[in-house]
Formats: structure tokens, sequence, C-alpha cells
């Protein structure tokens, strides 16, 4: 059950200093792309901010504010990108965005969730993933030819987006092949990761999704999970520690490229075309992707932490692997954008389950700040973010880098 209480340290902690909304003052190139909250700069209200939600929060535990379905629709606008939470860190130590997500565990628990959430929660139910595919056909993408090593304990976790658009996976598989690394596909155990379902407050549906994942890993004797996704890559170091399961360690693509290119295991084209692109980094594969470390003790004063509490920052996600990738191509050309790594701008996609034209504000101004970085072409590591990101009225071509790697090699 949710317990907003957890985090009342937080709610009272919130000097109202604002650092929630903007990028740090020494990585700011001016006021364009200074802002880092999506809500906030589409709304312009403060309710919509990570000081804005947790003041919120504030009011219901506290009984002031009534928990309905308008409520929990602004609520679910927020992306859950978590900018405004290693912001906020940049001044205090505080969990802005575990309390933000708690809040809307504690409104889907009463009953308030928008319908978009629901559904994804009821598909699960009805054996199909959250986007409404049926279990029997999450893998019918799959060349008939492919033989899998039965011996590898190395598994390619393909992910619910698969189904859409199979490329990535696909591509991840020419890698893993071309660089001579053994694995297999859990054809028939593979469920959705849970982080849709989780970020949405619906933690006990999540939980059901992590519980069995983890436990077909275990049987089938999986201690790597490779993963194109940057949702699911983001949802085993994050969401699955808290419920305990930590037995499997989780790799992304690009940090395997990254080390086969390094060892020399992985070759390239250098006929074809130059290419201008611009990485764009999945906040569940970027600031979202730290390991998630349990914490339960006492707070003192002046937010003492007893015993001695471990902070995630954003530091540590995944930046460094998909930029050397990118340099180790021939031929590929990386402009950097003024938000990047743990300050990047979020491509909006979940504030669309609650208000798409939020999402689509979003979208529209990370693709302006790519064209200003003088990309030609968006490289990203998440089916959300380049589906949110090809969506808009003026969009730029956005292109998985396992499908760039693939398509590149000798
Ligand atoms: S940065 Fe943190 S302390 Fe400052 S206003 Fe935002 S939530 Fe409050
Ligand atoms: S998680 Fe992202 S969208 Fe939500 S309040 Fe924080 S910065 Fe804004």
């Amino acid at each position: 059950m949710s317990d907003l209480n957890r985090f009342r340290y937080t709610m009272e902690s919130c000097n109202h200093c604002g650092q929630c909304k903007w990028i740090l003052p020494h990585r700011m190139s001016g006021w364009d792309f200074a802002e880092v909250c999506p809500i906030h700069s589409h709304f312009g209200f403060d309710a919509y901010s990570g000081q804005g939600l947790i003041n919120i929060a504030r009011e219901v535990m506290e009984g002031r504010l009534e928990r309905t379905d308008e409520l929990a629709a602004m609520v679910q606008t927020c992306a859950g990108c978590g900018a405004c939470d290693v912001n906020c860190k940049s001044v205090r130590d505080m969990e802005v965005l575990e309390t933000i997500f708690e809040l809307r565990r504690d409104l889907a628990e009463t009953g308030h969730l928008p319908d978009a959430c629901r559904r994804m929660a009821e598909n699960v139910s009805a054996g199909r993933d959250p986007f409404g595919v049926p279990q029997a056909e999450r893998f019918s993408w799959l060349p008939e030819d492919f033989r899998e090593d039965p011996e590898a304990d190395v598994a390619l976790f393909a992910g619910c987006s698969a189904a859409r658009d199979p490329a990535p996976v696909l591509a991840a598989m020419k890698i893993l092949k071309a660089g001579g690394v053994p694995f297999r596909l859990m054809t028939e155990d593979e469920r959705c990761c849970g982080a849709a379902l989780w970020r949405s407050g619906q933690q006990s549906a999540a939980e059901k999704l992590v519980r069995h994942n983890a436990d077909a890993f275990h049987r089938a004797g999986i201690r790597t999970v490779v993963t194109v996704c940057g949702e699911c890559f983001g949802a085993f170091r994050s969401i699955y520690p808290r419920f305990g399961e930590t037995e499997f360690r989780s790799v992304h693509i690009s940090q395997i490229a990254a080390d086969l290119i390094l060892q020399g295991r992985l070759s390239f084209r250098r006929d074809l075309p130059p290419l201008t692109v611009t990485w764009h980094d999945p906040c569940m594969l970027g600031r979202l992707s730290e390991e998630y470390v349990p914490w339960e003790g006492e707070i003192r004063s002046y937010g003492l932490h007893v015993p001695e509490k471990h902070w995630n920052r954003g530091e540590f996600g995944v930046y460094r692997e998909p930029r050397d990738v990118l340099a180790a191509i021939p031929g590929v050309e990386t402009r950097e954008m003024t938000r990047r790594m743990e300050e990047a701008w979020c491509c909006g996609y979940w504030s669309g389950l609650a208000d798409p034209e939020c999402a689509a504000a979003t979208a529209g101004e990370r693709v302006r700040e790519a064209r200003a970085a003088g990309a030609e072409v968006v490289v990203t590591s998440c089916p959300f973010c380049k589906t949110a990101l090809s969506g808009g009225t003026d969009p730029l071509p956005v292109v998985d880098l396992a499908v760039l790697i693939a398509g590149r090699l000798a």
C-alpha cells in the first residue's frame, strides 16, 4: 500500500528555490534550452513541476486536497522524467521523483487513474502487453531460421515494442552475432518489463510482471539480460531491486557494442555517406537507470539520514557508451544538444497518457533543440522516444542506435 508519509521529509524540505525547473546555471548557454521540466514549460504554472507536485502530495497527505480523477489526470501529465529530481539534488538531498510516484500510487490505489493508464493494466490482466499485443504474438516477428544458443546465460530482452517495430531487436541480434556473443531469447516466458505500470502508480500490477520475469530468468539460468529499449534497461536497474530482484545484471546494447568495438570485434563499412547526428539520452537509460538502493532509517535534524542513505543523482547513467559507439562509426559526426546526460530534455512520451498536447509540445521542443545543434538525424535507444520524436509536425528522422550500428557493420 502507498504511504505518502514516507516522503514527508521531502515535502517539508522544499524551499521553493525553483532549481527543479532549470538546468544548472554553469551549464546554461542562454535562456533558450534552459528549462528542464516539460510540464512546467508547457503549462506555465508551478503546480506543474517537481516543486508543485510534492506540494500537492503534501496537501493530499494532510487532507487539505481531495483525491479526484481530475487531480489524477493532472498528476499523470508529468512525464516521470526525473529532471526535477536530479536538479533538486544539486541543491538539497530529497526524493522529488519518488514522492511524485508515491502520489500517483496513492491516487491509483484510491481509484483515481486516467483511462489510458487503467487500460494498460487491464491489457496485462487479459494476457496482452500493456499496449494490447497478445502474448502469443509477442515474438511473431522472429525469423523462422533463428537458432539460439541453448547453453547461453545471456538473454536478449526484446521488450513490448518489438512487436510493433522489431528492427532494433533484430539489429541487436546482428550485433551480438557479429561480436560472437552467445545469447538466448525468452520466447515463452518474457513479459513486459513492468515500467509502464510502475510509473503510472500501478505498483501491484507491475510487481506481478517483475516477479514473473525475474523467476523466468532464474529458472533459465540467465545471469545477464541485454536490453535494446532504454525503458526496459531502466526498469531492471531502478524498479526490480525494489522487489529484491537483483540476481541478474542488466546491460544495454550500447555497452556491449562499446566493449566489442574496444576489443576489435566489430568493424564498420567506410563507403557509406556521412551523417551528422545528435544523441538523445532516454531518461530511463540515463539519469533514471542508476540502481535503486533501498533505505530505511531515521531522518534527524538538518536532514541527517541514519544510517547513511545512498542518493541517486543521475550522474552514473549510461551516457558514455552510446557516444563512444557513435564516435567509432566511420562517417558519423555527433553534435551535442545543450540539455544532455542527466539534464537531457525528455521526449514527453509518457505525458501523452494524460495530455497528448503536452506530449507533442515536449517532443517538438526536443526536435527544435536537435535541429539547433546542427543534426540531420536524432539517434536514440528507446522506442517511446523514437515514437514521440518522430510524431510531430516538423520532425527530424529518428534512428535507433542498434539499427544504426547494425546497418554500418562491415
Ligand atoms: S529544486 Fe527541490 S527544493 Fe527547490 S523548489 Fe524544486 S523541489 Fe523544492
Ligand atoms: S518528472 Fe519531469 S515532467 Fe515530471 S515534474 Fe519532474 S521534470 Fe517535470
